[in-house]
This record gives structure tokens, C-alpha cells and sequence, in this order.
């Protein structure tokens, strides 16, 4: 028998293109609200509490059924539903991460040129910086101004909002300065000024050069009570401004900042979520973690590489049984399997030269399952093994899960990596699934709706077997 692989839009019943519409509906909004990983995991709570999800802060025991959620720095959100079974026996895990590719404020960022106000910026992740030039972006983050109050702000996204932009080169002059620039050079990294005010204070007073950047200033004060030094203790991160649309005359596309990797991150929570309210507990204990920091090589506290996992994991453990000792953690991960959910890329037919076509990932063919990432000879890569690839298929295939398979490229062509290797690290089985791409990356990230809804339903088929 041959592999099929096909576009599954004409097998879809005119009811699941509805559910799936109406999925991408409500995704789409999620994705408006949640532009930065901490505005995700605040939104996430809203949910899991709504859902009768409790902070485990206020709990210490745990029993089979247990709802509880762990929050890491407002950044990690972990969902946990207690099953049936000893923990020890292993745990399901999906991981994905609500950390996208950005510019940050730097630390000192505010400045003035030609009487024009700027805030200098550092790229977060792997972005192609000509893409962030002369775009509309909208400022999200927090402040700490020095009497301890903490401020969250948001300028770009309503209606009436202004937004800021990183001015480019017209073409009438970029010939010389421009035009002969490798592409990751068009805009280079300290070329990422964002344009924020033109007016100068009317403040009379020698002592005051820099009179745009001093009303800036005063606008800063006037509104959040902020100083220059409170940019110090600040996360402020520059987004694409707007909402996220509906691409084609069909409709059968999403348009939008940060899907990477916030498509799953939703898909992985609403499931999660969805199977909350069943009657049937499930026999594992289920975890749904939400991480940041991916898009950097998960480091930090926040990121994958901490030893969070292992933190709340040994939590569970204690609040569930009376002896806990480091070998009851060490089993129950290594007993544990995984989905490390995060986007793959879908064949750019403008760039097909990029991907072998057979193992390559397209637009409309499912959920991707992915059995290796990294580059080269497989460097970096936890490569799940044919045992768990095995249960994967069994179980997307036994529940009419729409999926195929992917690869990041071609061999020597580039690569990438995911959150996969730091979990396989405690013998956690895991692989990598998520829905495919097209510019990835970019400020306006493109999916399938067909993609979008079956990584919903592999993700909750996965937390149910
Ligand atoms: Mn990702
Ligand atoms: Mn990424």
C-alpha cells in the first residue's frame, strides 16, 4: 500500500469546515489579547480558573482529579489534572512555548536625533530584520517605577491608539547605502530605531538639550508617572499592530503575529481544557506547560533549560504521596511521554528548492508530525524512536486525526530546534508535532484553519488515549 498524502479540505463534512471557522474564530481573538508571554499566561488563567482550575499555592495535598495550575514568573503556565494511575507510572506531557520573535527595548532606549524621538531595540529571536522596518508596531510591557508599583502598558492595539515604526530607506537614495546589503543586513541590528514622538517641550530651560526625548519624557510621567531610569526595571517589547485576519477569497487561511508558537500553545490549552469538564478521568495525570523563552535557546528561569519541570514535578509527587524521595521524581519522568508542540514549516511553493518534497510539510494536510529537527546530521536533534513515532500514528490514525509527517528543510540546507531535546533529556519519550507555517517568523505569520483545528484534536487525542 502507498503513503497517501493529500490537501484534506475536500474530505472535510461541511460541518467540520464550520467547527473549524468557528475554532479559528476564537483563536484569532486569543491571539489579539496575547501578544507578549505574559499577557498570554494572564489570559491562560482566566480560562483555566473559569474551568475550575485552582492556584496551587493554596493547596497541600493533591488527590486523584485534582485541577491545579502552577505559575512560574508570570511566564509558565503548567495545567495539571490529576489521573487515576500511580504518577509513577508516567505523566502526559504537552509543551509548547508563548515566546515569539520581537524587539525589546534596551535598558537605556529613549533618545533624540534631528529633533525626532527613538528608542533603540534589541532583537528576541530569529527574525529577518527588514521584515520590522516601516510596519505599524505596538508597544506591550511592564514597568517598575522606583516606588515599587508595577505598570502594565499597551499602546498600538485599539482603534484609536497610535502605533510606533522603524523608519527605512526610500528607494531613491538606497542605492549606495542599501541596495548591495546581504538580506540580513538590509536592516541591520542597530538600525532598529522605532520612531516615537517629533514635538519638542515648551519648556524654557538651557540646561535641556534634548528637548523631543525631555517631552516624551514629560508624556511618560504625565501618563504612568514613569522617569528615565524606570525604563531600568521595564520589559517592553515591540509587536506588529493589529489584529489577525482571514487570508484568501475562501477564507481557509489565519494571518497573524506570534502563531509560532502561540497556535499551539492554544490548541494544547483549549484541548487541555475541553477534557477538564469530562465526567472520565483520565488514567495518566495530564500536564499542559506553557514555557517561554524558546525562541533564545530556552534559557532563563522562564525557559525549558531550568529545572522547573523538575520542580513542580517533585511538587505533584510530594502533595500526592506520603515518602517522597528523588527516585519517585527521577521514574515518573522517566516513565513520562511527550508532545513537544511547536510549529513546523508548510512548502512555500514561491521556495520549493528548500525542501525534499516527500518529507516536506504542506499547507492544509494536518496536524505535522516531526520525528527530528536540528541541521546537518541530525546535530542537536532528540529524535524520537520508531517505538514512540509507532504510538503517535496509532494514535492520531485511531482517531481520524488529519496528520502527516515533516522535516525542516532539506538535509544541509538550514535547520532548527524545539523544546523536544530538554524534555527527552529526563527520558521523557517526546516528539514534536504542531500544524506547518508559511513566513515563519515574520510579523504576519500564515496557517491553515484545517491545520490549526486538527492540532486541537491530535492534542486532545493524545491526553485522552
Ligand atoms: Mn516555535
Ligand atoms: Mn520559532
Amino acid at each position: 500500500m502507498l503513503l497517501k498524502k493529500e490537501n484534506k479540505w475536500n474530505s472535510y463534512s461541511k460541518e467540520e469546515k464550520k467547527w473549524a471557522y468557528e475554532f479559528s474564530d476564537y483563536y484569532k481573538i486569543f491571539l489579539d489579547k496575547s501578544k507578549t508571554e505574559r499577557e498570554f499566561i494572564k489570559n491562560a488563567i482566566v480560562l483555566a480558573e473559569k474551568k475550575g482550575f485552582e492556584n496551587i499555592e493554596n493547596r497541600s495535598k493533591l488527590d486523584v482529579g485534582d485541577k491545579v495550575y502552577y505559575l512560574n514568573r508570570e511566564k509558565n503556565l503548567v495545567l495539571v489534572i490529576i489521573g487515576k494511575e500511580d504518577i509513577e507510572k508516567g505523566v502526559k506531557f504537552i509543551v509548547s512555548h508563548v515566546d515569539s520573535p520581537r524587539l525589546d527595548l534596551k535598558q537605556n532606549p529613549l533618545y533624540e536625533d534631528l529633533e525626532l524621538a527613538f528608542f533603540k531595540t534589541n532583537y528576541y529571536g530569529g527574525i529577518k530584520k527588514y521584515q520590522w522596518a516601516a510596519i505599524p508596531l505596538a508597544l506591550h510591557g511592564i514597568v517598575i517605577l522606583a516606588n515599587g508599583e508595577k505598570k502594565e502598558i499597551c499602546i498600538g492595539e485599539n482603534e484609536n491608539d497610535p502605533v510606533f515604526t522603524i523608519p527605512d530607506i526610500l528607494p531613491h537614495l538606497s542605492r549606495k547605502i542599501q541596495d548591495d546589503r546581504k538580506s540580513r543586513d538590509v536592516i541591520k541590528g542597530e538600525e532598529l530605531r522605532v520612531l516615537v514622538g517629533s514635538i519638542p517641550t515648551n519648556i524654557e530651560n538651557i540646561e535641556i538639550k534634548e528637548k523631543v526625548k525631555y517631552a516624551i519624557l514629560e508624556k511618560l510621567n504625565y501618563e504612568y508617572g514613569m522617569v528615565e531610569e524606570d525604563f531600568l526595571s521595564a520589559e517592553f517589547e515591540l509587536v506588529p499592530a493589529g489584529k489577525a485576519k482571514d487570508i484568501g477569497f475562501d477564507r481557509s487561511m489565519i494571518g497573524g503575529y506570534g502563531q509560532d508558537d502561540r497556535i499551539c500553545a492554544y490548541t494544547s490549552m483549549i484541548s487541555f481544557l475541553d477534557i477538564s469538564k469530562e465526567e472520565n478521568l483520565p488514567n495518566k495525570t495530564i500536564v499542559c506547560y506553557l514555557v517561554d523563552k524558546e525562541e533564545i535557546g530556552s534559557t532563563g528561569s522562564t525557559g525549558l533549560e531550568s529545572n522547573y519541570l523538575e520542580y513542580f514535578m517533585s511538587d505533584i509527587i510530594y502533595k500526592l504521596k506520603e515518602n517522597y524521595n528523588d527516585y519517585m521524581l527521577k521514574k515518573t519522568l522517566w516513565n513520562s511521554e511527550a508532545i513537544s508542540a511547536d510549529v513546523n514549516v508548510a512548502m512555500d511553493p514561491i521556495y520549493k528548492s528548500v525542501h525534499d518534497e516527500s518529507n516536506a510539510a504542506k499547507l492544509g494536510y494536518g496536524i505535522v508530525v516531526t520525528k527530528y529537527t536540528g541541521h546537518g546530521g541530525k546535530y542537536g536533534a532528540s529524535d524520537a524512536d520508531a517505538e514512540f513515532m509507532y504510538k503517535i500514528r496509532d494514535i492520531f490514525n485511531k482517531n481520524n486525526i488529519v496528520w502527516q509527517t515533516g522535516t525542516l528543510g532539506k538535509v544541509d540546507e538550514g535547520g532548527g530546534g524545539t523544546v523536544a531535546k530538554f524534555l527527552a533529556h529526563f527520558g521523557i519519550k517526546t516528539i514534536d508535532a504542531g500544524p506547518g507555517l508559511l513566513s515563519m517568523h515574520s510579523p504576519f505569520e500564515v496557517s491553515s484553519k484545517l491545520d490549526l483545528f486538527e492540532s486541537f484534536k491530535a492534542y486532545k487525542a493524545f491526553y485522552k488515549y
